[in-house]
């Protein structure tokens, strides 16, 4: 039989590219014909490039079976496009979540030692030494509050209670019984794991809030103005799921008018972040900024773009 026509519109790793050049007849980015992608694919392959409802339309009537997604969030997709046409949409669940649950963690111990700040002020030129009012927080025995228990907010939990002996409250409404003895199994001991089913209670109780929860249209602006205000002063929020989770100006109002301690964003509205887009948050000293690097470990990146690609070749086999 022909190989099915896969289209990816993102390079591909080493490994993932040997595969797919094997099962496919495959076409990148810049490669002959790559142009009619819409036209043409049987199976797509996409990381971060959106596909929109026009997109979709056009795939729809043409030859298109499959879409793989490299990563776990698949806003960049027209979902009920996708829906409406009956086209399948996998991704790769649990693949990147180490890397990000890495990540979360750094920008935590970043803002609690403003470590990010105080290399700033140096590099400036500035001389800061320790009375200058830069202590930072001891992390032993804060409240980690989850929002969001799906594979990176567990092993961000479970990592942060192994680490500091903090205890972990998490809200997630959706979770199943399976993955709440998961974390009860994990996170043992008196008082150590607890599920709330108000968002506010974990907003005023936890130390850290790290989010970890996908953009959908109930999560766009889930922590705002309101929701900011109920958090401790010494709060540390961290967002390395996506921009628009956090209301992005609420923020920096708050971080202006020390209503929390600090920030630590790998995800906004308009990416990579820059000094243009986001003036206020780069005048926050105890906001540490990342462009969506969560995944962005050699490793990470080799293992979801193979699964990527292996899920395709599965679909396609039947
Ligand atoms: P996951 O699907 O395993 O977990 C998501 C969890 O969120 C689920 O348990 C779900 O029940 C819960 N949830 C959904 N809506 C909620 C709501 N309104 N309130 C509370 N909980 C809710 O996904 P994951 O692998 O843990 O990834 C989480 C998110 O991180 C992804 O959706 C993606 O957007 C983001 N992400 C970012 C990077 C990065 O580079 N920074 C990399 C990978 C993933």
């Amino acid at each position: 039989a022909p190989k099915p026509r896969v289209f990816s519109l993102e390079p591909l790793h080493s490994e993932a590219l040997a595969l797919a050049r094997e099962r496919f007849d495959l076409v990148l980015p810049g490669e002959h014909g790559f142009e009619r992608w819409r036209q043409e694919a049987e199976g797509l392959m996409a990381r971060n490039a959106v596909v929109t409802r026009e997109d979709v339309e056009v795939l729809a009537k043409s030859r298109l079976r499959y879409i793989s997604k490299q990563g776990v969030g698949v806003d960049n997709f027209d979902l009920d496009a996708l829906k409406a046409a009956g086209i399948p949409l996998m991704n790769t669940p649990g693949v990147n979540a180490r890397a990000v649950a890495e990540l979360a963690l750094g920008l935590i111990l970043d803002v609690a030692r403003q470590c990010t700040a105080i290399d700033r002020k140096i590099r400036a030129g500035v001389a800061v030494t320790k009375k200058d009012g830069w202590a930072g927080q001891t992390l032993e025995g804060k409240t980690m509050g989850i929002v969001g228990g799906g594979n990176i907010g567990f092993l961000v939990a479970k990592m942060f209670h192994a680490a500091f002996d903090a205890p972990i409250i998490l809200y997630d409404p959706f979770i199943d019984d399976e993955a709440l003895r998961k974390w009860q199994g994990a996170i043992r001991g008196d008082g150590a794991f607890r599920l709330v089913d108000a968002l506010d209670r974990l907003l005023e109780q936890a130390d850290i809030i790290s989010l970890h929860v996908p953009l959908t249209k109930s999560t766009e602006n889930l922590i705002a103005d309101r929701e900011i205000r109920l958090m401790k002063r010494s709060a540390i929020l961290v967002n390395t799921a996506r921009g628009g989770i956090i209301h992005e100006g609420d923020l920096a109002i708050a971080l202006a008018e020390n209503r929390i301690f600090g920030a630590g964003l790998d995800a906004f509205v308009n990416e990579p972040p820059s000094l243009e887009a986001y003036p206020e948050l780069c005048r926050e000293d105890r906001v540490v900024m990342t462009p969506h690097i969560g995944a962005a470990t050699e490793a990470a990146q080799q293992d979801t773009c193979r699964s990527m690609v292996e899920h395709l070749v599965e679909a396609f086999e039947g």
